[in-house]
């Protein structure tokens, strides 16, 4: 095995478990790369206890203590980078040439939150005179983190950043398909923090994830992952105590083409946006295409040239531009999604496995054209790379096309009249909107989503402070 036996970090020890594993396997290839511990419900216990205990100092520290501790966190991470990016294209199929990004963005979310920590501040008021009223910020406590396979790292690392720089201690589950790289995380924070302010449990949803959403220490959650599982949060959160949770969920994104806007530059958009690099596997993936009908054939045909132009292939290989699906089951999904809308749209580009990629869990960066109006495969999330486009005409009906799926992740509008560019921006039921553009997140403005795509901006100075909570306090004079 590449990488061998992974630990987890509880309570500032390197831990292997109780014997239960999880096999890791490089979906380029089928290869057994590693393991990591397979935790339990008394895994998160105790993760939960020392996080506990930690935070009763952790919480007192000056807030100078933790802005250096999170740019040593970056700083560890900047260092290792070059060995996660290894890792991680082998355990999760990103590819390798484009994974710089995820750690530039891993050490940055440190040094944002170490940058903006003294905005950790309450409010005074003009209350009752002579009389003092004001609020404080205090953390929760212990905080319980869960995240999803297609950012492993910049994840688990990022998840972190808010909730430690506001004074809370973490217990952070990594995904099971995956978690390689997190286990470096886990060895760096091993390194860098004081015992039990981070906790890294791997396992499976179930127990592990269901243990930390449930258990009564664990007041505040941030979930990022799928719709599904984030009800499925709530409802087990809920049944035990009342606690905070917010919630970064999935999408179905509209890229929206006006009569006016440049095709080259839209459809250029719509496969950025895409993330082909992650196979598609993105939140903020541009799935839908609703081009307005003059341009409709001119986008297509646009989509189906730079479609055919991505090289597929091994994930750890420079020259791949994208690599195959994270897992085996994963790859059934996308692959039984793709199948169910060949009989509901023309199939405009791939559709089926790479040639010569039969080992590895490949398929083709797919573009359904003509996608008639409620079909599935234009409302329901692959989380794949599979892009539909529409055709529109009337503008009130293509708003209620764009807004016709219980998601509200990101939208992207393209046109050269300002007017229309605003107005369509504002009726789409969005919580990230680009205006003739795609996919960056602006660290600093709110990421997340509305509807069914969550609840909670994160990579903001809200993400910071939803870490803390208000409390009152009036003094008498
Ligand atoms: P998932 O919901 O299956 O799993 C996410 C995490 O939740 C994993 O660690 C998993 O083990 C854990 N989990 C599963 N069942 C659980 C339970 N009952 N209780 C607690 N934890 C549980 O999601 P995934 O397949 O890993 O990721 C894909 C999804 O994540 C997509 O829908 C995607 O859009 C979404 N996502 C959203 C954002 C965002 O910022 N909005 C970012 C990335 C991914």
């Amino acid at each position: 095995m590449l990488y061998g036996d992974r630990p987890m970090l509880i309570g500032g020890q390197l831990t292997y478990g109780s014997g239960e594993w999880i096999d890791c396997t490089d979906p380029s290839t089928e290869a057994l790369i590693g393991r990591v511990p397979a935790g339990t419900a008394q895994d998160v216990a105790a993760a939960v206890e020392a996080a506990r205990e930690a935070q009763k100092s952790w919480g007192q520290t000056s807030i100078w203590e933790r802005r250096d501790m999170l740019r040593a966190l970056a700083a560890a991470v900047r260092a290792r980078a070059e060995e996660v990016v290894a890792v991680e294209a082998a355990d999760s199929g990103n590819t390798i040439g484009n994974l710089a990004n995820d750690m530039f963005k891993s050490a940055n979310q440190f040094e944002y939150f170490a940058g903006l920590i003294s905005e950790i501040k309450g409010d005074t008021y003009a209350a009752l005179s002579p009389n003092m009223h004001m609020t404080l910020r205090v953390p929760y406590g212990v905080v319980g983190r869960i995240v999803p396979f297609n950012h492993p790292f910049m994840f688990a690392t990022a998840s972190c950043a808010a909730p430690l720089a506001s004074g809370n201690c973490v217990v952070l589950k990594t995904p099971e398909t995956s978690p390689l790289s997190a286990a470096i995380f886990a060895e760096i924070c091993a390194e860098v923090l004081p015992a039990g302010v981070v906790n890294i449990v791997s396992g499976y949803g179930l127990p592990v994830g269901d243990a930390i959403a449930r258990h009564p220490e664990v007041r505040r959650i941030g979930f990022t992952g799928s719709v599904a599982t984030g009800l499925a949060i709530q409802r087990a959160a809920a049944e035990a105590t009342v606690k905070h949770v917010t919630l970064e969920l999935g999408g179905k994104n509209p890229l929206v083409v006006f009569a006016d806007a440049d095709a080259d530059k839209a459809a250029d958009a719509a496969v950025a946006g895409m993330n082909f690099a992650w196979a598609g596997q993105s939140c903020g993936s541009t799935a839908r295409v609703l081009v307005h009908d003059s341009l409709k054939d001119k986008v297509t045909r646009r989509l189906e040239e730079r479609l055919a132009a991505i090289h597929v292939g091994d994930a750890s290989d420079p020259a791949s531009d994208m690599g195959p699906l994270n897992s085996g089951p994963h790859r059934n999904r996308v692959r039984n999604m793709i199948e169910a809308g060949k009989a509901e749209a023309r199939v405009a580009f791939g559709g089926g496995v790479p040639a010569g990629l039969n080992k590895g869990w490949f398929v083709e960066p797919t573009l359904f054209a003509d996608v008639p109006l409620g079909a599935t495969i234009a409302r329901e999330e692959v989380f794949g790379p599979v892009m539909t486009v529409q055709g529109w005409s009337d503008e009130a009906a293509m708003i209620e096309m764009a807004n016709a799926t219980p998601y509200g992740l990101t939208a992207s509008v393209f046109t050269q009249d300002i007017s229309a560019a605003l107005r369509t921006a504002r009726a789409i039921e969005s919580g990230v909107t680009h205006i003739n553009g795609s996919k960056m997140h602006y660290v600093g403005a709110p990421f997340g989503g509305v509807k069914n795509s969550g609840i909670g901006g994160e990579e903001c100075l809200e993400e910071l402070l939803s870490y803390t909570e208000v409390r009152s306090l009036h003094i008498t004079i």
